[in-house]
């Protein structure tokens, strides 16, 4: 079967190709043996007619061994075969002999080689490792066995020789064959290089010199046995130079010594028997081959151990750098401790952390070292010097100097050491409280907001039990609506910067100013002291926005209310305390804008709040808990009380004064404002009709009821119900109300004035002083806004805008009433610029009707001292 495939290999092609590639191998060891064949039999073929020494055998299984292919093996065994017959012919050997050492030899290597591959592996001779030069040896000892005992056979019926004396130099002299020339070849023809001894050209050159010189005067002289001196000399080489050179050195020496004893040379002549001299030089040859191959292979097993020991320690340290600067491109810092607490490594990441150099944290430095080095840096803040046990798992946050938060995670190994990783998230950190901010703070302004507010509150309240003092403010911005309305967002948004801006400017840091929405702040006040109680904290907002705030050009004039509440006596928890401000706000807008109220817990009892309010107007109608006033009015030539206008009161039983400016716009929201416009309307008709007939009475109207479908119907009736003459009634609406929209107000205009009555602008100034509509709507009069008048007598811009406004108002034939006048200045400065009326405190209080009556037929000069 195997032969069949060996068959098919030959013919198929392939095989033949791979032959070629083997054939210069095939080929020169056919020759070497032939050529060895040939040496060995003229040079030491003795008396019993067999060779001293064979290296053919040596030369073949070389090849063998070389060869990776089995159909190269198979056909260089036939190859050798007619080479060495070819040697034996050329010899002038006998037919018998010729065919004897043909055919024995190159089977003899064919045995070696089958014994060399048995153990079932496929046998890789190493003769640089001990072991396996040992059983090389030992196959070498085996395979000539039966070779030497055929051959000796032949010997024995060939040349009638001595069959035990054969069979022994036959056997001897294979078997030095194949253990001198097999592993030269080897050694010598390997290439590989890794864990060998490299010996230096000179130093190999030196060494066979010494080989040389000693051999030749070993083998020179025949006086003394001075044979085994050349011992010393091949282990030398073998120590020095490794097992190829010994190899060689022993191929040459047995060469040499073998040849040379057969020539009668060296000392081995002193032996007068010739088989006796064929011994030792043999077993010489052993002994030398034995020691200095065992040697040598021993030694290059060490040389390949310590050079492999070489490249791990280079890969060790080749890991360890690679393991560093992954250590060291890591974005966290790390720290591995062994089981006593010292440093193993730390990465570069962890002393920029900590702002340490590579000297202040040596490998090996103690934890607790470590921690101290790590304080002195300066990066960790003194109040953090507790040290922390290394022996647990932890989890830390450390707030480091700048404002760095640094996580560490501390992680107990099961070597007993720790490993510890600390991660900078000052970015998250920072973003967290972003977004912290955010959620707690109002955009527009930046203030706290109402649930940063509320959480500091509900702190001060439990401070407050444990009697710190606190109080707790409610801001209620006055006439901002009107600015927003007017104005736009933008300048809404603007003037409320500003506020917050003032505001902020009047307290201390430990105190909060926030901002609830719209034009509602808050301030909590904390340790209020005599310099800073609450009164005079108060106060101290109140006139920061008394200085007019310049918005798009225009001196804007805003109030503030400031209803106090003062923890825990005013409520006990955040939101009593909070409703207590909130009631003493109203109580605050109630007695008039610009001012502050404290909360008083007897009022509480019927406390206001805007619901209250709406819920108890129904019943004011009903009860007719609602009256007028009247406020004069003065034309500025005569100083005659020329006119009064209408103001609506609210004596609430419980809640006392509460005044228009915060019950008209709930009013206005529910839709009562209709009634009470209508009951205005009839009772101020009714008691001007009283009146002198020169006065006229002025009725405010408000949007809701400028929209009115029935308006002008309902005026209509009232001047019939109450006999007032139209033009003794005046209209007054504010230019906010009719721009808000225009063709409606238009039409109702129109048909008011065809009634005969007369309208006005209230409050003009504030809004957008759209001049347009004075010549659109028939309007016959402006009320020039008491901020604006406020102003006149001390700022020159204000005066000079007022100036213009009221000529303006004249070119275009319509009358001016400046309002709110409460000095002298300001009446002078209105009358100067042209204002026909003048209506404000000191010309006369809003009065109840029959004071009214009495004055309005007086002349105006008493009514104003009065
Ligand atoms: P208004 O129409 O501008 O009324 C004038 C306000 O200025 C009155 O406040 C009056 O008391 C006050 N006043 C008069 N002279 C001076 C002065 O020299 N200095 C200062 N600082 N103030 C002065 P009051 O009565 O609180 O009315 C506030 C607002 O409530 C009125 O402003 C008006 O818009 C509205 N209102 C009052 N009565 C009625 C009403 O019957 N119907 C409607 N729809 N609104 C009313
Ligand atoms: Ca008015
Ligand atoms: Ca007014």
């Amino acid at each position: 079967m195997q032969g069949h495939r060996y068959f098919a290999e030959l013919t198929n092609g392939i095989p033949a190709q791979r032959i070629r590639r083997d054939l210069p191998l095939i080929a020169g060891t056919a020759f070497a043996f032939g050529l060895s064949v040939y040496l060995a039999i003229s040079l030491t073929r003795n008396v019993t007619q067999v060779a001293a020494i064979w290296p053919a055998n040596g030369i073949l299984l070389a090849a063998l061994l070389s060869l990776q292919r089995r159909i190269s093996r198979i056909v260089l065994i036939p190859t050798c075969i007619v080479a060495s017959g070819l040697a034996g012919f050329l010899n002038g050997d006998n037919t018998a002999a010729l065919l004897a050492n043909a055919v024995i030899g190159p089977l003899e290597c064919a045995l070696a080689y089958a014994l060399l591959q048995w153990n079932g592996t496929r046998a890789h001779v190493e003769l640089t490792k001990i072991w396996s030069f040992m059983r090389f040896v030992s196959v070498a000892l085996v395979a000539p066995v039966l070779p030497a005992a055929a051959g000796a056979t032949a010997t024995t019926f060939i040349f009638e020789a001595n069959f035990a004396e054969s069979m022994m130099r036959w056997y001897l002299s294979d078997t030095l064959g194949l253990l001198v020339v097999t592993p030269a070849i080897l050694l010598i023809s390997d290439t590989n290089t890794i864990g060998r001894v490299v010996a230096a050209t000179e130093s190999v050159a030196r060494h066979f010199l010494i080989l040389t010189v000693v051999s030749a005067i070993v083998f020179f002289q025949s006086s003394a046995p001075l044979l085994f001196l050349l011992i010393p000399v091949s282990v030398l080489i073998a120590f020095r130079l490794g097992p190829r050179y010994a190899a060689m050195a022993t191929l040459l020496l047995s060469v040499v010594s073998i040849t040379a004893t057969y020539q009668g040379l060296g000392p081995l002549s002193l032996m007068a028997d010739e088989g006796t001299r064929i011994w030792v030089v043999q077993l010489f040859c052993f002994a030398n081959l034995l020691t200095s191959l065992a040697v040598a292979a021993e030694l290059e097993g060490r040389e390949r151990l310590r050079s492999e020991l070489e490249q791990m320690s280079a890969l060790a340290s080749d890991r360890r750098r690679q393991l560093d600067a992954a250590l060291d491109a890591m974005s966290q810092g790390v720290c591995l401790f062994d089981r006593k607490g010292d440093v193993v490594v730390r990465n570069s990441r962890f002393l920029s952390i900590y702002g340490l150099t590579e000297e202040g944290a040596p490998a090996g430095m103690s934890f607790s070292a470590l921690m101290e080095a790590c304080g002195k840096a300066g990066a960790v803040p003194e109040a953090d010097g507790k040290p922390v046990e290394l022996s647990v798992d932890n989890d830390i946050e450390q707030r480091l100097v700048g404002d760095r938060y640094i996580r560490i995670n501390q992680r107990v190994l099961s070597d007993g050491g720790a490993i510890c990783t600390y991660t900078d998230y000052t970015a998250e950190k920072r973003a967290e409280a972003e977004l912290l901010h955010r959620t707690l703070h109002d955009v527009l302004t930046g203030l706290p907001n109402r649930r940063l507010l509320v959480d500091r509150v509900d702190q001060a309240m439990a401070a407050a039990r444990r009697g710190r003092s606190a109080a707790v403010m409610l801001i209620d911005v006055d006439h901002f609506k009107s600015v927003n309305d007017n104005m736009g967002h933008a300048a809404g948004d603007e003037l409320l910067r500003v506020v917050a801006d003032r505001l902020r400017g009047c307290v201390r840091e430990t105190d909060t100013i926030a901002r609830l929405g719209g034009d509602e702040f808050a301030l909590l006040l904390m340790d209020p002291d005599q310099t800073c109680d609450a009164t005079v904290v108060a106060r101290r907002l109140i006139e920061s926005v008394e200085h007019p705030i310049v918005i798009d050009g225009k001196p804007l004039r805003v109030g503030m209310s400031i209803g106090i509440a003062i923890p825990p006596e005013d409520g006990a928890t955040t939101d009593e305390i909070l409703k207590a401000a909130d009631v003493a706000l109203y109580k605050a807008k109630r007695n008039g804008r610009g001012r502050f109220a404290y909360f008083d817990a007897a009022e509480d009892a019927g406390a206001c709040s805007a619901r209250r309010i709406e819920s108890e107007l129904r019943r004011a109608l009903d009860e007719k808990q609602f009256r007028l006033v009247y406020q004069p009015i003065i034309t500025s030539a005569s100083r005659d009380v020329t006119g009064v206008e209408a103001l609506i009161r609210w004596q609430h039983p419980e809640l006392g004064e509460i005044s228009p400016g915060e019950f008209i716009p709930i009013a206005e929201r529910n839709g009562l404002i209709a009634e009470i416009g209508e009951w205005v309307l009839d009772r101020a008709c009714r008691d001007a009709a009283e009146m002198a007939p020169l006065v006229k009475v002025s009725v405010n109207l408000s949007r809701a009821q400028l929209f009115d479908r029935t308006l002008v119907s309902r005026v209509a009736q009232v001047l019939a119900r109450t006999g007032l003459a139209p033009h003794r009634l005046e209209l007054e609406m504010t230019e906010t109300a009719i721009l808000h929209n225009e063709a409606a107000a238009s039409q109702t205009m129109a048909d008011l004035a065809k009634l005969g009555v007369s309208l006005a602008i209230d409050d003009f100034g504030v809004g957008q002083s759209a001049l347009s509509c004075l010549r659109t709507f028939p309007i016959s009069r402006i009320k020039m806004d008491r901020s604006f008048v406020h102003d006149v007598d001390q700022d020159p811009k204000a005066r000079s805008i007022f100036v213009a406004v009221v000529s303006l108002a004249r070119s275009l034939g319509i009358k001016t009433t400046a309002e709110g006048i409460e000095t002298e200045e300001q009446r002078l400065v209105a009358e100067l610029a042209g204002c026909d009326q003048l209506q404000g405190y000191l010309l006369g209080y809003p009065e109840e009707r029959e004071r009214v009556f009495f004055a309005s037929l007086q002349p105006a000069r008493k009514a104003a001292a009065g």
